[in-house]
């Protein structure tokens, strides 16, 4: 078997998860309320401290179901340089809501508060108006990296000023959460809306959720409907979710304390250097190009993926234990130690 290292997204579901698959008492979610996913939206809701909230099949769908609910076509957003919203999702903002992005400076996904004032653009017959700031938390293209509570203060701050609401690509939120040592709230409680995926390090098969007022969530249910979102029983996932949310947040912490682990062995070796992991993601630097390091690791049945032309991605999760770990280590030690070292 192979030690898949590519994301997060690769964990099995748990036995727990498909018991409580077995016996998830469900309905139909489109045409009323099925039992399970509403049980899953109001954990989800307490869990962030908002009000309400949405079960979606994807993170992607749960950002840009947000993104389409704060805003108007021909509204000006801001996101970080390297976002998610703007980077992975295959040009969603401008194609769904046809929205403008703009980028505020940020270093390592943690955006400089104090540039979000010189980004904003007041509407104008010349200037398209900013209504949304968006942030990321941890930030993935920047390898796992944590805003500070305080940044979300001083950035909930400078959006009051403005006028303008928040959403939080929280995808990760709960690692955020976890490397801090407080609780998401912490976290959600500067910003307006949140969408955390259950479907990564907490294990669930498939699911985001999206979080916030609950008038907002009302409308956030038409464009869900509208993107082909609306899922019949969905309960049969929600239960997965469900045990993510109850029984798979505090391991979270395990799987930090293993990328640390691997990111001190491989800083080790010749030919690599690593950026110092603060979640579940290590990214490594490579001399060689990174495509080589894949293809070495995969012979030696490691599987991680390039983010670059020299860097490449490794990903810690629960179906990565202490012995998968050590599997890695050698791994990457052989590869190291041969001809890309
Ligand atoms: C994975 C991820 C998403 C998208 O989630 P999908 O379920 O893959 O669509 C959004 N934002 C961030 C930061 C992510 O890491």
């Amino acid at each position: 078997m192979a030690v898949d290292l590519r994301s997060d997204t690769v964990t099995k579901p748990t036995p727990e998860m498909y018991a409580a698959m077995a016996r998830a008492d469900l309905g139909d979610d489109v045409l009323g309320h099925d039992p399970t996913t509403r049980q899953l939206e109001e954990l989800a809701a307490q869990a962030t401290g908002m009000e309400d909230a949405l079960f979606v099949p994807s993170g992607t769908m749960g950002n840009q179901v947000a993104l389409a609910t704060h805003t108007h076509p021909g509204d000006s957003v801001l996101f970080d340089d390297d976002a998610h919203m703007v980077y992975y999702e295959v040009g969603a903002p401008a194609i769904l809501s046809g929205v403008q992005a703009r980028t505020v400076p940020s270093t390592n996904g943690v955006i400089d508060s104090s540039k979000i004032e010189a980004r904003f653009l007041s509407k104008s017959e010349h200037t398209p108006g900013t209504t949304l700031l968006c942030m990321e938390n941890t930030h993935n293209r920047a390898g796992g990296t944590v805003t500070p509570v305080e940044v979300h203060r001083q950035c909930r701050q400078a959006a009051d000023r403005l006028g303008i609401r928040i959403h939080l690509d929280g995808a990760r939120v709960f690692n955020a959460a976890v490397a801090l040592g407080v609780r998401v709230t912490e976290i959600t409680r500067h910003v307006d809306t949140v969408s955390f995926c259950l479907s990564k390090g907490l294990c669930s098969p498939v699911g985001s959720v999206l979080c916030g007022p609950a008038d907002f969530i009302r409308e956030a249910r038409f464009w869900r409907k509208r993107l082909g979102g609306g899922l019949r029983q969905s309960g049969i996932l929600a239960a997965c979710g469900i045990v993510s949310l109850t029984r798979m947040v505090d391991r979270l912490a395990e799987d930090h304390l293993r990328t640390h682990k691997l990111a001190t062995a491989v800083s080790a070796l010749k030919g690599v250097s690593v950026v110092p992991p603060q979640t579940n993601i290590l990214m490594i630097d490579t001399v060689a190009p990174a495509s080589s390091w894949v293809d070495a690791l995969e012979k030696e049945g490691v599987w991680v993926v390039p983010t670059g032309s020299h860097r490449v991605r490794a990903v810690l999760h629960k179906d990565i234990g202490d012995l998968e770990l050590e599997e890695a280590l050698l791994a990457f030690h052989k590869v190291g130690h041969a001809s890309l070292g």
